[in-house]
């Protein structure tokens, strides 16, 4: 992990690498967190990913749909810059982290009331049920935040945790 940081630093100076709790990419603060704890084959895929938003300079989404799209985006480049390093990330992975991200943006948009899948209005923190008229507000989408070891109570909370 030490080498990796070493290498991806070094081969991108302009990206700032700093120490943390959890694999995040910050665009407020260009900065690319890496937990510094317990590492294994998944967390250098994570240092992969998070450094593909930060290269694709990913600041902003409105949408959930389009967040998605940065996902798959930073995931593609991972894999380059994996390849690059003698890395392989596994395609199963990616898969599982970008169904992770697919359940939770689905369920944000079901309505609370009638459980129709409605879409995102163009604000992007607020959807609106087309067959009952109920609004509801969902927490700012962010970078990597869903993964599968969080149970759906907990995940449903976080989902609704900003309605009003
Ligand atoms: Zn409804
Ligand atoms: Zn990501």
């Amino acid at each position: 992990m030490h080498k990796l940081l070493k290498a991806l630093q070094q081969a991108h100076p302009s990206i700032q690498f700093t120490s943390g709790s959890k694999f995040l990419w910050s665009p407020e603060t260009q900065e690319v967190f890496y937990a510094s704890t317990g590492h294994n084959e998944r967390d250098i895929w994570s240092l992969l990913h998070e450094t593909g938003h930060a290269l694709l300079e990913h600041t902003s989404y409105t949408t959930d749909v389009e967040l998605l799209k940065l996902e798959a985006a930073a995931w593609a480049k991972a894999h380059g810059l994996g390849a690059s390093l003698g890395i392989k990330i596994d395609e199963n992975h990616v898969q599982d982290c970008l169904d992770s991200y697919r359940d939770w943006l689905h369920a944000r948009a079901l309505c609370p009331t009638c459980t129709t899948r409605c879409l995102q209005q163009d604000n992007g923190q607020q959807y609106r049920c087309h067959n009952c008229h109920t609004t509801w507000k969902v927490t700012p989408s962010r970078f990597c935040r869903p993964y599968r070891s969080v149970n759906s109570t907990a995940q449903s909370v976080a989902i609704f945790a900003a309605s009003a």
